[in-house]
């Protein structure tokens, strides 16, 4: 039979070891890089004076937006990195209680780092002001954060990697509204193939935070007739926020 590990240490060398074996055998779906291995391998060096909590059990209050932008570095997660000119994050309130949440920034967005800042923000703006806010009284953000080549749209792997930094920010914020803006964002944080057609005017739910998917602004600037109902998706926001007409 054969000798189970005693000590940390062991049980930790003991799982470095069967990862590495797990990976060579083709197995997918954890991290095997030498990275994570080593981070594994430090988990028992922590000296912690007796009474003090362990780093990663410390109580530091919720994260914030500035810790998940500095644990989004300079992000090389996905391939967007090598044609990005910089990371569109997000801008706004921390604690609005109303998110706009589009699908990735475009050559504008790419060149000024800030989301929604191209034609289709300037309409995203025009709506903003209809709903008796200011822009820097909502927090506005995007699934992808680097812009895609040709504005093509996100690839799969692309929104996996980017995902739970949108979750993370939302999380921090913790708004009492997403209003997701087309297709990419609704499905994406809706976890669903539904057509936006059919997801819009209606609140769905994102956790405990109401959702309202609209049309995009860019399909808008295409599509002006479908202004009127994306100004009811609004209206049914204003109503929950009890922002008067
Ligand atoms: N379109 C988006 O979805 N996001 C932006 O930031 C700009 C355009």
């Amino acid at each position: 039979m054969k000798h189970l590990p005693a000590t940390v240490e062991e049980t930790l060398i003991a799982l470095q070891t069967t990862l590495k074996q797990l990976e060579q055998w083709g197995c997918r779906g954890f991290d095997p890089s030498p990275e994570s291995l080593s981070i594994l391998g430090g988990w028992n060096k922590t000296e912690t004076p007796p009474g003090d909590k362990p780093e990663a059990l410390m109580d530091n209050g919720p994260e914030g937006l500035d810790d998940i932008r500095a644990d989004l570095g300079d992000c090389q997660r996905c391939a967007l990195a090598a044609g990005r000119t910089q990371i569109v994050y997000g801008q706004g309130n921390p604690k609005a209680r109303l998110v706009f949440v589009g699908e990735g920034p475009g050559a504008e967005e790419d060149r000024q780092g800030f989301p929604f800042v191209g034609a289709a923000g300037q309409l995203l703006d025009k709506i903003i002001a209809a709903m008796k806010l200011a822009r820097d009284q909502v927090y506005i953000c995007n699934v992808i954060k680097c812009r895609p080549p040709g504005n093509r749209n996100p690839e799969p792997e692309e929104i996996k990697a980017c995902q739970p930094f949108l979750e993370r920010q939302l999380a921090a914020i913790a708004p009492e509204v997403i209003c997701t803006l087309g297709t990419f964002a609704s499905q994406t944080l809706l976890g669903t193939d539904m057509p936006i057609s059919r997801l819009r005017g209606r609140f769905h739910k994102y956790g405990n935070i109401k959702v309202m998917p609209t049309f995009h602004p860019a399909y808008l600037l295409r599509n002006p007739d479908q202004k009127r109902a994306v100004w009811e998706d609004m209206k049914k926001i204003m109503a929950l926020l009890r922002i008067s007409l």
